[in-house]
């Protein structure tokens, strides 16, 4: 029989093909995009328990508005699959999909999205509409969410706090002043 000590250490071994895993491999892409200065949002593309596509906002570096991280995970999970449809392939994300992303996912017929925090003004996926489960589509998803929501939300707050404070110090700073001349 196990003492109790041993039956915790057991129970805090990390289930790698849990939602929570897979969400903190999203929330490490996540983090990567901050340290790029970007919108910090990530998305990883797992089939068969295996992580296929790893991805993260790129739009500012990439001067793209249609470089979201699902859409560049969904095109390098293609490209792993060789097909277009990944039915048996799940996609974690730490944001509520936006429509056009939602779009994709329905496109390349994910079987089931799981997401973090919920963005109720521009989120599809039932934040504000919900285009994953459209009866009228040819595919709908399953939806999973609140995986890690609060951590992801804390970060882009703090990421887009930070972009104002920057925003105001420039501004303090005046059009003609360059910062070299202080
Ligand atoms: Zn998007």
């Amino acid at each position: 029989m196990s003492s109790p000590e041993e039956h915790e250490e057991e129970e805090s071994i990390i289930d790698l093909s849990s939602d929570l895993f897979m969400m903190s491999q999203a929330m490490r892409q996540a983090q990567n995009a901050y340290l790029d200065e970007e919108v910090p949002i990530g998305a990883v593309i797992v089939f068969e328990g295996r992580i296929i596509a790893r991805a993260h906002n790129q739009v500012e570096t990439l001067k793209d508005a249609t470089a979201h991280a699902e859409m560049l995970a969904l095109t390098q999970a293609q490209s792993a699959m060789g097909d277009w449809r990944l039915n048996d392939c799940d996609l974690y994300v730490t944001k509520e999909p936006c429509p056009m992303c939602a779009g994709a996912i329905v496109h390349c017929r994910i079987k089931r999205v799981i997401f973090g925090c919920i963005d109720d003004k521009g989120g599809a996926c039932g934040g504000f509409i919900n285009l994953l489960q459209q009866p009228t589509l040819n595919h709908q998803s399953e939806v999973t969410h609140g995986v890690l929501g609060d951590e992801s939300k804390m970060l882009i707050q703090t990421f887009f706090a930070e972009a104002r404070e920057k925003k105001k110090r420039a501004a303090k700073r005046g059009p003609d002043q360059s910062p070299y001349l202080n």
